[in-house]
């Protein structure tokens, strides 16, 4: 292909990688191929000087701001950085930065922070603007966001301050923010970000402030623009501290290029013990007078390079899309791709998080897709390439049935997660034991974490039920399990046959049906069976029993698995009843509200109270003009003055008896 064409190729390729990059926080390159780009169009224009155009991407800092935002006029121009991507350029860069300085000189090695820069001015030690980097010339005015992050100070610190400051840093995402975020936004059925990057971007960027304090953002600060008195970049970092902002601990002053070589190793081993991405190291000659000499070419400094740690994205093609079902139930679409090389390791299967992550970001089985891998972290699918699709890509949808145990799959309205029913579900069973054994469960105690999953490695167990088949020969060789242990082992197990059929309903694990609700539903429904034979209406006729855990509970009890393992705990003894409570609406006291003060003759607290809303009635704390009674015993106080007050009948214990009858 002729340069010509080849350049013209390359500059609308990287314009419109930029634009999506810097403008729309949504990268559809992945970044190591967005830099081959740039090299090669930096290498073709360099072979072909009169192919340079004067808004070649080459010449130009990231993209244009956005009309969103008032203009940010830089007083110097943000620039890039040109990149090393191995320890040759390294050398080459110091042999040039030495060469043209005619100087001996020493660097400062600091993190490459993932995140965008901004500049933050400051009259008379107040912040009164900020701004992105924008196209280096002209950023966004966004300064009630900036505002919004802590690290930033509204004030500096310190005495005989200039009477203008500018500083320049980078804001970030804490990797632990991130997954707080992504984890939310699963929750809420919303699509996940990418990157830290791109949430960092977004948030900074965003018209209103609330929203951009929700993502709890950090800053680093690393140049102070034109500050009299200084000599080095290191003594401006360390101003910056007196100043009041967060300095990357992690920087170092370097006397050699081996020196330096040394950190970039050093950290590109580290990169993951840190809470916060880094893509590489920027190394900064330390003598300003030195920088000023070798000032800048194009974008791009002399002074400074950054060299780039081996890229943790890659293109790849997306083969199928396989479920596997979580500890808790959940259906986990994972992708099958084709095996792919990034950061050193072979990868061939990636998180797709759930079915809404796969319909947001509309990634199809077949597509090409970019893939990422952070750290320790399971490698991501960001999303498909969808300028490369053929027509022959299939949309795909999770399975209707738990692909471990054929039973249905819950797929709740407005929320991100599917999820398996069966509560005897083999990919669900160690956290389903730990959960029924739990304490405000059937409360096993001596059934934790390490036996449970002796338990099921050795598979003597498999659903809960089996915890009912336990004896002393099935126990027996269980390691770091004593004769006495299992004795007493043995004895919890039986001792929670009688807990009753609230604890029942809370250990069986039914979605949205914690302790309380299961309390609800044990005294309206007096047993297992009639819970199960209610439909959903029925069930929300108990008081807090809305639409999400009526179907939830009606779904529960719609699996055949899920009524044999309540069979098998029959067949056990497990007590699955409970003493029905009269619905308020037909008791004595149906409608009638008390208050409880003092101490009664005979009844205790608890006593009076149940047998209060047995009747129908309700207690509650205060009086007021609503309360129909006060129950009055032995040194009542001032709950009894006030229903004196507000003329309220008062009652002994007596008057309360002969009320029920
Ligand atoms: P850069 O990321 O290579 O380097 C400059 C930036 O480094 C600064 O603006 C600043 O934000 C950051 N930085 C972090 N720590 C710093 C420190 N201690 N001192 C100084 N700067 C620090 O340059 P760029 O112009 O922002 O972007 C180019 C890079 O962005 C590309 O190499 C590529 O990785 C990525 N990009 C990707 C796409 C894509 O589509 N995937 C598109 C555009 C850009």
């Amino acid at each position: 292909m002729k340069a010509a064409t080849r350049a013209v190729e390359l500059r609308a390729q990287i314009d419109e990688a930029n634009h999506r990059y810097y403008v729309l926080d949504a990268p559809t390159i992945t970044d190591a191929e967005y830099d081959a780009l740039m090299r090669e169009l930096i290498e073709l224009e360099q072979a072909h000087p009169d192919l340079r155009t004067s808004d070649s991407p080459t010449q130009r800092v990231g993209a244009p701001p956005s009309e969103k935002f008032a203009p940010y006029t830089h007083s110097r121009p943000m620039l890039s950085l040109s990149n090393a991507f191995s320890f040759d350029e390294v050398r080459a860069f110091d042999e040039r930065a030495r060469k043209l300085a005619s100087d001996a000189l020493s660097y400062v090695c600091e993190l490459k922070i993932d995140g965008l820069a901004i500049a933050l001015t400051f009259e008379d030690a107040v912040l009164v603007r900020g701004g992105t980097r924008g196209d280096g010339s002209v950023g966004e005015e966004v300064t009630p966001n900036l505002r919004t992050i802590r690290s930033i100070p509204l004030h500096l610190m310190g005495t005989a301050l200039p009477p203008r400051v500018e500083v320049r840093g980078e804001v970030y995402l804490r990797k632990s923010e991130f997954d707080r975020i992504n984890a939310k936004r699963e929750r809420e059925g919303l699509p996940v970000f990418a990157n830290p990057r791109n949430a960092a971007a977004g948030a900074v960027r965003q018209l209103d402030p609330k929203m951009t304090a929700q993502r709890r953002l950090s800053f680093f600060a690393y140049q102070l623009v034109d500050v009299d008195g200084l000599t080095t970049q290191w003594d401006a970092l360390s101003m910056l501290r007196t100043y009041g902002f967060a300095v990357n601990p992690n920087i170092r002053r370097c006397a050699t290029i081996d020196d330096v070589i040394a950190y970039c190793e050093e950290w590109e081993r580290r990169r993951d013990e840190l809470d916060y991405e880094i893509d590489g190291v920027v190394i900064k000659v330390d003598d300003l007078a030195a920088q000023e000499r070798l000032g800048a070419v194009a974008r791009d400094p002399r002074w400074a390079t950054a060299f780039k740690f081996k890229a943790r994205e890659a293109r790849t093609r997306l083969l199928d899309i396989v479920v596997s079902v979580g500890r808790t139930g959940s259906l986990n679409p994972n992708a099958v791709l084709e095996p792919v090389h990034i950061g050193g390791v072979t990868v061939k299967s990636a998180t797709l998080h759930n079915a809404e992550y796969i319909r947001s970001n509309d990634i199809r089985i077949g597509d090409s897709v970019i893939v990422t891998r952070a750290g320790d972290v399971i490698p991501r699918v960001i999303g498909p390439i969808v300028s490369e699709r053929t027509g022959k890509e299939r949309v795909y949808r999770l399975p209707d049935r738990c692909p471990v145990c054929n039973a249905e799959v819950d797929h709740p309205p407005g929320e991100a997660m599917s999820r398996c029913t069966n509560v005897a579900c083999p990919a669900q069973v160690y956290e389903r034991v730990l959960h029924f054994a739990s304490r405000g469960a059937m409360d096993i105690e001596g059934l934790g974490d390490v036996l449970t999953e002796q338990l099921i490695d050795r598979e003597i167990v498999h659903t809960i039920a089996d915890v009912y088949d336990l004896d002393a020969e099935r126990l027996h060789g269980v390691p770091r399990l004593a004769a006495k242990s299992i004795a007493k082992l043995l004895a919890a197990i039986d001792a929670s046959k009688t807990r009753g059929l609230a604890r029942v309903l809370t250990g069986l694990g039914i979605r949205f049906v914690g302790e309380e609700t299961a309390k609800i539903l044990a005294a309206d429904f007096g047993s297992i069976e009639a819970i199960a034979a209610a439909s959903e209406d029925e069930l929300m006729r108990s008081e807090g029993i809305g639409c999400e855990v009526a179907a939830s509970v009606h779904l529960f009890f719609a699996q055949p698995a899920n009524l044999a393992t309540v069979e098998r705990l029959r067949e056990h003894g497990v007590v699955m009843t409970a003493e029905k409570r009269v619905r308020a609406e037909h008791g004595p006291l149906a409608g009638k509200t008390f208050v409880l003060t003092g101490t009664l003759a005979h009844l205790t607290r608890e006593d009076a109270t149940e047998l209060i809303e047995r009747a129908g009635g309700k207690v509650t704390g205060s009086v007021s003009k609503k309360t129909d009674y006060v129950v009055a015993g032995e040194a009542a106080g001032s709950k009894l003055s006030k229903a004196q007050q507000l003329d309220i009948p008062i009652l002994d214990e007596d008057g309360l008896k002969n009320l029920l009858i």
